[in-house]
C-alpha cells in the first residue's frame, strides 16, 4: 500500500484541481492520498468524489498555518469535524490576514516598478480560498518577470524582500487543542524544514504531545537524511506517528513529485486509530476513512 499524507490542490496553491490531484495520485499508482490544503477544507467534497472513482483513499486533512515561540510552523490536521466554530474562526483569521495584504503587496512591488496589479494575482488565485504570496508568485511570473516561482520568492518575496507582508498565524497550542475537540489527529509538517533550525525542539515536542500533539511528519523533502534520523529519533522517544509525504503543489513546487515520500501503512493505521478515539471523545461527527 503506497500512501502519500500531505498535498495541495487550487484551493490553496497547488495548481492541480482537488480531482485532477487525487486523478494524479491514481495514476502515479498511489493507494492512499491526503488533500491537504493550506487553511481549507474546501477540496474534500471534490477529492472524495475523485477517490471513488478513481479507486484512491483519499484522507482529508488540512495544513494549518500556526505560530510558536516567534517560529512558523506548519501543522497538519486529520480526520477532523471543520465546523468546529473557534476553529473556523481561526481558519478564517488566517485566510483573510493572507488576502488582506495583496494590495500592500502589490503596491510595494509597484515601488520598485514591476508593472504589477491586485487584479494580475486574482487572475491567478481565481479557484482558491484565499489568495497568498504563492499567487503574486505566479502573477510574476504570468508578467515575465521571474521565471518560476521559487525565484519569485527567491527575489521579491520572501522575508526582507521588497514584496514582504507579514500576516496573522494562528496560535500552535490553541489549534492542537482545537483539532482534538473536533475529533481530529494532528501532526507537525516538515519540523525541521527550510529554516534549517531545529525548531522547535524535542523538549518543546514533548510540550505539544502532552497537549494531544499525534505524530511528526518525518519523511519530507525539506528534511536530509541526518534531519529525518533525529526526528525519528525523537517519535520514538515521545511514542508519535510519524509520516512521509510528497508535499505535492502540482507545478507550483519543483522536487515534491506525489509518492516521493511515502507513509509506513501501519502509521496510518495509527493514525485511523487515534482519529476513531479522538472522534469518540469529542462526540462530533469526524470523516471515516476505510483502508484497502
Ligand atoms: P503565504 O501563506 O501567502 O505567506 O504563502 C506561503 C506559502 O508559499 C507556503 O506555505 C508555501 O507553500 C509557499 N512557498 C513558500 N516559499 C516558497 C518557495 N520558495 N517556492 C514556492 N513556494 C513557496
Ligand atoms: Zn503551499
Ligand atoms: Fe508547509
Ligand atoms: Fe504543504
Amino acid at each position: 500500500m503506497r500512501i502519500d499524507l500531505h498535498t495541495h490542490s487550487r484551493v490553496s496553491d497547488g495548481t492541480d484541481s482537488p480531482a485532477e490531484l487525487v486523478a494524479a495520485a491514481a495514476a502515479s499508482g498511489l493507494d492512499v492520498v491526503a488533500i491537504t490544503d493550506h487553511d481549507s477544507t474546501a477540496g474534500w467534497p471534490e477529492a472524495l468524489a475523485a477517490g471513488a472513482e478513481h479507486g484512491v483513499t483519499v484522507v482529508p486533512g488540512i495544513e494549518i498555518s500556526t505560530e510558536y515561540a516567534g517560529h512558523s510552523v506548519h501543522l497538519l490536521g486529520y480526520l477532523l469535524d471543520p465546523t468546529l466554530p473557534e476553529l473556523v474562526t481561526q481558519l478564517d483569521h488566517v485566510l483573510a490576514g493572507r488576502s488582506a495584504r495583496v494590495p500592500t503587496m502589490v503596491s510595494q512591488l509597484q515601488e520598485i516598478g514591476i508593472p504589477i496589479t491586485e487584479d494580475d494575482v486574482y487572475q491567478q488565485s481565481a479557484e482558491a480560498a484565499a489568495t497568498g504570496r504563492p499567487h503574486v508568485a505566479d502573477a510574476l511570473v504570468a508578467l515575465g518577470v521571474v521565471g518560476h516561482r521559487n525565484e519569485a520568492f527567491d527575489r521579491y518575496l520572501s522575508w526582507g524582500r521588497q514584496g514582504f507582508v507579514d500576516r496573522y498565524n494562528a496560535p500552535l497550542e490553541e489549534v492542537i487543542r482545537l483539532v482534538a475537540e473536533a475529533g481530529g489527529v494532528t501532526v507537525i509538517a516538515h519540523p525541521w524544514g527550510r529554516s534549517g533550525r531545529h525548531e522547535p525542539s524535542e523538549e518543546h515536542i514533548a510540550g505539544l504531545v502532552a497537549l494531544g500533539l499525534g505524530g511528526l511528519e518525518v519523511d519530507h523533502q525539506d528534511h536530509p537524511p541526518s534531519t529525518r534520523d533525529a526526528l525519528r529519533a525523537i517519535a520514538r522517544n515521545l511514542d508519535l506517528i510519524v509520516t512521509g509525504s510528497s508535499d505535492y503543489h502540482g507545478t507550483g513546487k519543483t522536487g515534491h513529485p506525489l509518492g516521493v515520500n511515502t507513509t509506513d501503512p501501519a502509521e496510518l493505521r495509527r493514525l485511523l486509530d487515534r482519529a476513531a478515539a479522538a472522534s469518540a471523545a469529542a462526540g462530533r461527527p469526524t470523516p471515516q476513512v476505510v483502508l484497502p
